[in-house]
């Protein structure tokens, strides 16, 4: 209990002295570029339009709930005279900086803590695991202290209950107006879900909702913020809009999947493979985002629900999320093509190339090998260590030759060879910018440092990348094959050799990286969001 009073006294009396830390605040604000999310609303209905600002409050609920769980009372803050740093502040959802390992930029506010307020402040791993009750774990309780200073479980429909109930009455009201029948369905069993901390049958009404315009993301859904036990949900909100057109362009594709798995460029044992045709994967504008998902860094892309029951049963719906993927293009990658690539190649660099290569890396995963053609081993036990790296490297190019091959087939319409590959070179700039220790980090340097050693591009004395097509055509393939290769035989030792030795950023690239980071270009975005923004 003591570490908790001291955390709390620290709290009170030291505001009015918060003073920020040596950090620059305003230059971490400035990293993240404002973007409005927008959608055509002409193509709402006026059902939609009635839902929208529904979904909308519900979310600045999640937000609410957000901040109790991942911090605590969002008030402390009011008396920070630095507009800065109360900005990064909000951005950060608390004063730990998310795109910096939490490291807190406030003075005197110390770690973040691992259980955030999932649970006391001042619990230990130890007492947790000595904690005997079988909720302790779940996604959706809270760990408290009663008034003997001994742990209690608190379910989340007790813990927030007043929150909560605003939620559910909202939730009437959209039950009540929605037309669509799959969408009325998911909001009713949402709202039990959230007076009884059962979001199973939710979530199969969710997938079961195939028909209706806008989708709405909404609950205590990802772990990640709970760095004790990552066991607990952290709420959030997205409001969606779907984009006929391009998910109907999706759908053709991924028919055509099984076909496609015939051309890779590999050896006919490692395409035996048959890929389902049934995913759900669909494009969306995103029109608001609260919550964890707003927090720090944000995702472009949506695989949901976690639970793998439901899984088992209905399988996931992916949400490539369009306007997001546009605000990361035009305020991170396009500065960093400019300063790095030849000026007469920038020209090919297109947020239309940029969807689809995103797009098909998600298709990709779903292609290639699963089993060893030998001994038929998973190639995820096989590969061990390194299953990440390479099959992140796998999405990558296989996703990338697909893109290639429909363009040849006049499928993808609208983009060049030339933009596509282009718009994967600088996006691998755009990964590797802060390091390249994670698995992904290592994929995106075993494709860099191979495109190089075939001749992909090359990069003159002062840091500019002429890209060479043919050879970069060729690369691609080549690579390709050998991924899918590396996977199908589960060459475990030939993975390790090949990543150690291209896994890694050289000299040369890193004077370049130093370059872009201290261009002031964009870490993130951030977003202007809500009916005004929208036009509603
Ligand atoms: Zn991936």
């Amino acid at each position: 209990m003591k570490k908790t009073l001291s955390f709390i006294l620290l709290f009170s009396c030291g505001f009015a002295a918060f003073a920020q830390t040596d950090i620059d605040v305003k230059a971490k604000v400035a990293e993240y570029a404002y973007y409005d999310l927008k959608t055509d609303v002409s193509k709402l209905s006026d059902n939609d339009k009635k839902l929208i600002p529904i979904f909308i409050q519900i979310a600045d609920i999640m937000d609410q709930l957000f901040w109790k769980q991942t911090y605590g009372d969002e008030s402390d803050f009011k008396k920070i005279k630095d507009a800065s740093v109360r900005d990064y502040i909000k951005i950060n959802y608390g004063p730990w900086d998310r795109l910096d390992d939490n490291r807190p930029f406030v003075e005197g506010v110390g770690e973040k803590p691992d259980g955030c307020r999932y649970y006391p402040l001042d619990i230990t791993a130890e007492e947790y695991a000595a904690y005997a009750d079988p909720d302790k774990g779940s996604l959706y309780t809270v760990l408290r202290r009663n008034e003997k200073g001994e742990l209690t479980t608190v379910w989340y429909r007790d813990e927030y209950k007043a929150e909560l109930t605003k939620v559910c009455a909202l939730l009437d009201q959209a039950i009540a107006i929605a037309d669509d029948p799959g969408m009325k369905k998911y909001l009713s069993e949402r709202k039990k879900a959230f007076q009884t901390d059962n979001y199973y049958d939710s979530d199969l009404a969710w997938m079961d909702m195939k028909n209706s315009h806008v989708d709405f993301v909404v609950g205590p859904i990802e772990n990640y913020d709970d760095k004790l036990n990552e066991a607990k949900a952290s709420y959030e909100a997205f409001v969606l809009v779907k984009d006929e057109e391009r998910s109907a362009q999706l759908a053709k594709f991924i028919a055509m999947l099984p076909e496609i798995q015939k051309i890779l460029p590999c050896d006919p044992q490692y395409k035996t493979f048959v890929p389902g045709t049934s995913s759900d994967l669909n494009v969306y504008d995103v029109i608001y985002y609260a919550g964890d998902c707003n927090a720090g860094s944000k995702t472009i892309a949506i695989n949901l629900p976690n639970d793998d029951r439901v899984q088992a049963v209905k399988g996931t719906r992916r949400l490539q999320l369009r306007n997001s993927m546009d605000a990361k293009f035009e305020k991170i990658m396009l500065p960093i093509g400019k300063l790095v690539l030849d000026p007469k190649q920038q020209g090919y660099l297109s947020s239309d190339a940029f969807f689809w290569n995103v797009t098909f890396h998600e298709v990709a995963h779903g292609l290639g090998v699963k089993e060893t053609v030998y001994g038929h081993r998973p190639v995820d036990d096989a590969l061990q260590t390194e299953k990440t790296s390479w099959e992140e490297a796998k999405a990558d190019i296989v996703g990338l030759f697909i893109v290639c091959h429909l363009i040849d087939q006049g499928e993808i319409t609208g983009i060049s060879i030339e933009e596509a590959i282009t718009t994967y070179i600088a996006g691998l700039f755009r990964s590797v910018r802060f390091g390249a220790a994670s698995s992904h980090g290592k994929a995106n340097m075993m494709c860099f440092n191979t495109f190089k050693q075939m001749g992909a591009f090359k990069r003159s004395s002062d840091g500019v990348y002429t890209i060479n097509y043919e050879n970069a055509r060729i690369a691609i393939g080549a690579w390709a094959g050998f991924i899918l290769a590396t996977q199908g035989d589960g060459d475990f030792q030939g993975a390790v050799d090949y990543r150690s030795r291209y896994g890694v950023i050289g000299p040369e690239l890193q004077q370049d990286l130093d370059r872009i980071n201290a261009a002031g270009i964009p870490r993130d975005i951030r977003f202007n969001q809500g009916l005004k923004t929208l036009g509603l």
